[in-house]
């Protein structure tokens, strides 16, 4: 049975001195058996964040928002996976504000999940349409195109065992209020797993976690894991507000106990 994941996409918000009390905080709040639990916070706020998870034993992975795709060098500004060693497990790339505002190809996306892979980083890879891709109808050509150039080069079987997930985001869908419905995202979801398969990923498509991700809250949540093809969310806007959090993952524990995750 597929895993059941929640990760919480926390952006450009908080900072070194509150992101500790807010991560125990909601790690208090959303404690669902069967479910994996992800804070990706800012850099700076990654080891404040660990700590104060440790402090209380939490069981929630930290991970990071972005790694560069080279392992050292002339990048000034740039933080790379080694780097990224004690301080996170998991790491979200190809994210479509990064694709937007840092100009992310699909080749440079393939290289940071490859670098994220060999650093024993869990990567969280995004893709998803514009609306004007919706619009048009090509919405399941952009993703498969992004699907099999973000993975290019990389065997199924170290993404299976690096614990590759993959998270739906239509463009249009976050930060705007203005969700996908659950089933044209898991119709996508389908979609991605037979690009998957159509790539040569056949042995990992029926295994890989998809997230969806746009605007999820605990009002929408049920819609989405209603679909038996929708293992989780990746969640921006409403992952800093532990009421959101904690009715997000409470509904995310009745997945992962229909999934037998549950212990
Ligand atoms: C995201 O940042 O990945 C995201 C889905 O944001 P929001 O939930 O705010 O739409």
């Amino acid at each position: 049975m597929r895993e059941v994941v929640i990760a919480a996409n926390w952006k450009m918000h908080t900072t070194p001195s509150d992101a500790g009390e807010l991560a125990r905080t909601i790690a208090a709040r959303t404690r669902e058996p069967g479910v994996t639990r992800v804070i990706c916070p800012p850099f700076v706020c990654l080891a404040a964040v660990r700590d104060a998870l440790a402090e209380r034993d939490e069981a929630v992975a930290v991970g990071a928002q972005n790694v560069h795709h080279e392992l050292t060098g002339a990048f000034t500004g740039e933080i790379s996976a080694p780097m990224l060693a004690g301080l996170a497990t998991w790491v979200i790339v190809g994210h479509s504000e990064r694709r937007r505002d840092a100009a992310e190809t699909d080749a440079t996306i393939a290289k940071k999940v490859a670098r994220a892979l060999e650093a024993g980083l869990r990567p969280i890879l995004c893709v998803g349409e514009q609306l004007t891709d919706r619009e048009s109808d090509r919405a399941n050509e952009v993703v498969d195109t992004q699907i099999r150039g973000s993975l290019a080069g990389i065997e199924a079987d170290r993404a299976r065992d690096g614990g590759l997930v993959i998270a739906y985001e239509p463009v249009w869908a976050i930060g705007t209020g203005r969700n996908a419905s659950g089933i044209d995202a898991a119709a996508m979801t389908d979609a991605i797993r037979a690009s998957l398969d159509g790539a040569g990923w056949g042995s990992i498509a029926a295994d890989t976690p998809i997230l969806y991700g746009g605007s999820v809250t605990s009002a929408n949540i049920g819609e989405f894991l209603a679909e038996p093809a929708i293992d989780g969310a990746l969640v921006g806007g409403a992952s800093l507000k532990p009421d959101e959090m904690a009715g997000i993952v409470a509904r995310a524990g009745i997945t992962a106990r229909a999934r037998g995750l549950a212990g």
